[in-house]
């Protein structure tokens, strides 16, 4: 599973420290830390750390100016760091500006908020008093002028950038959150204007707070079109305007994506729709290559490889010769009553082809093509395959709700060749698998751990700059699934987006586009 260190693993967004890290983090750094020092046993601390965690998410794009740590005093290792800190309660928190030298100790925090929104507001006011020198990565977080925004208009018509003005109240922190939020992301700047700079709020005409109005060559100043006027949704739609992109990821050309003569071109597809050519080379893929590599079959591999085989003769969406195909491959490994069979005699029954019995040879990918060969593909086309599995599973009302769930679980245990994923998926299949009761339950388990999956890569090497990992479904793919908590942070709307799951991969809502 994943690293686990006391009460965080290395697949949170704290950085865990140890004795021979806790230096070079805090002293002499450039990124401001906030700090926790916990004690495993201390149950104060245990009901903290899920706050800690999701503050750890919800601010990562801060990463460069300010990130979260955390060390276990309950660790005999790492005692002597404590006492050095001269920590005698749990948990406490001690904020280090960047450059921090070594004899300081940190500024102990007192009376710290329990909830994320509380603590980020503590974030934001420490960097705004931050003494020079300021974390280098940070933006200007203080409010903007008339004036300077005149001055920025000027320069500009010379660039491609984009300026995004955040107009808000006096005691707001929107516009500040935003800032951050877009800290990694280059060719725009985001200020923010309170509602008594009067002059620029008339001359846009500006009614509501908060609002952000973006300004470029092409369209001048215009209102931020957003489902709800908030922090989540200025970032999402502020990251996806045309040439921002993350730093350190050169956008790609336009021409990328027609790929050379000899390799396969770019089709246009539809990201409201699922494609069966997805589907069915996610099958080609898995079965005729990835278990393939495994020369004989047994022990739990096998009962693997016949649970995942009957799920997908059971619930596949296929077309009448795919679906005969996993029918017929399914009875024959029923038939098989030995403790190993081989992959030879398993692919014999695979490629047993008739007219109307066949699983097509080919990889196509669609949906889940990617800007450059190395991006998406088949681990993409796995995820898809199973949620549409689930959605499947529950429609037929299957006795039992974790049948899919517990398939693919073992699938990708004994077969699927990224190893580090198969270890995390079972991490967090262990973690509370055993909860899913119902079907409703089962499609919102892979929905959110999948969204988990997707927080944890997002900003990662093997992240498509065209596909940035998003909270999924974004609101532009299913406004009702958003909503905001009465304190403006963002929260799901579940039923809405249980109805929209069951719609996007329906059996009904499939595109045969494209199959060969
Ligand atoms: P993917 O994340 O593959 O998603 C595919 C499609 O599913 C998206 O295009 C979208 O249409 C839809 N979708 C996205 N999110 C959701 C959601 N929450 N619910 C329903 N549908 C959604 N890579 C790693 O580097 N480390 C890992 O630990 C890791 N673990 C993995 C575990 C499993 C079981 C699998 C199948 C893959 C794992 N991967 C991991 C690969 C990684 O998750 C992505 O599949 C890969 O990076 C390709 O990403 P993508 O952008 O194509 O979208």
């Amino acid at each position: 599973g994943a690293v686990r260190a006391g009460l965080y693993t290395d697949a949170d967004q704290v950085a865990i420290l140890t004795p021979d890290t806790v230096d070079s983090v805090l002293f002499g750094s450039p990124t401001a830390t906030l700090l926790e020092f916990y004690a495993t046993w201390c149950g104060h601390c245990v009901a903290f750390s899920p706050a800690w965690k999701k503050l750890a998410l919800d601010i990562k794009e801060w990463k460069l100016a300010v990130h979260l740590a955390a060390i276990d005093c309950a660790n005999e290792n790492n005692r002597e760091v404590c006492i050095r800190f001269g920590i005698t309660g749990y948990p406490s928190l001690r904020f280090f500006p960047a450059f921090s030298s070594n004899d300081f100790t940190g500024e102990n925090i007192r009376g710290f908020s329990r909830d994320v929104t509380g603590l980020r507001h503590l974030i934001i006011d420490k960097l705004e008093s931050h003494k020079n020198p300021a974390p280098p990565a940070c933006p200007p977080l203080e409010t903007t002028s008339t004036q300077e925004i005149d001055s920025y208009l000027k320069e500009s018509r010379e660039h491609n950038h984009n300026l995004a003005v955040v107009f808000e109240e006096d005691n707001s922190y929107v516009g500040r959150e935003v800032i951050l939020d877009m800290l990694q992301y280059v060719n725009i700047m985001v200020r923010r204007v309170l509602r008594s700079e009067e002059e620029l709020v008339n001359r846009l005409n500006v009614t509501e707070f908060p609002s952000v109005y973006v300004y470029n060559k092409q369209s001048n100043f215009t209102r931020l079109p957003v489902l709800r006027d908030a922090r989540a949704f200025y970032s999402y739609a502020l990251q996806r305007l045309p040439g921002v992109v993350r730093e350190g990821k050169p956008y790609p050309e336009v021409t990328d994506f027609v790929r050379n003569q000899t390799e396969e071109q770019w089709i246009p597809f539809n990201k409201t729709r699922v494609y069966m050519s997805d589907l069915e080379s996610a099958l080609h893929y898995s079965l005729r290559v990835e278990v393939a590599s495994h020369t004989v079959i047994k022990g739990e591999a096998l009962t693997a490889l016949k649970d995942y085989i009957s799920v997908l003769d059971k619930y596949f969406p296929g077309r009448p010769p795919v679906k005969n195909a996993l029918k017929a491959v399914n009875n024959w490994l029923k038939e098989q009553k030995e403790t190993s069979i081989l992959y030879s005699e398993f692919s014999a029954a695979l490629n047993t082809r008739t007219t109307d019995s066949y699983l097509p040879e080919v990889v196509r990918w669609v949906g889940c093509q990617g800007s450059k060969k190395q991006y998406r593909g088949y681990p993409c086309s796995m995820w898809t395959l199973f949620h549409t599995l689930i959605i499947q599973a529950a429609e037929a009302g299957s006795k039992d709700p974790q049948e899919v769930l517990q398939a693919m679980r073992h699938y990708v245990g004994s077969f699927f060749g990224c190893r580090p994923c198969a270890d995390h998926f079972e991490a967090m299949a262990q973690e509370n698998m055993d909860h899913v009761t119902t079907h409703t339950v089962a499609v919102l388990w892979l929905w959110s751990r999948h969204n988990r999956v997707n927080a944890r890569l997002a900003g990662e090497l093997s992240e498509d700059p065209h596909f940035p990992k998003v909270q999924w479904p974004p609101p532009d793919l299913c406004p009702s699934c958003h909503t905001l908590k009465s304190n403006g942070d963002h929260a799901w709307v579940q039923n809405k987006t249980l109805a929209f799951l069951r719609n996007y991969y329906s059996a009904q809502h499939l595109s045969n586009d494209f199959l060969s």
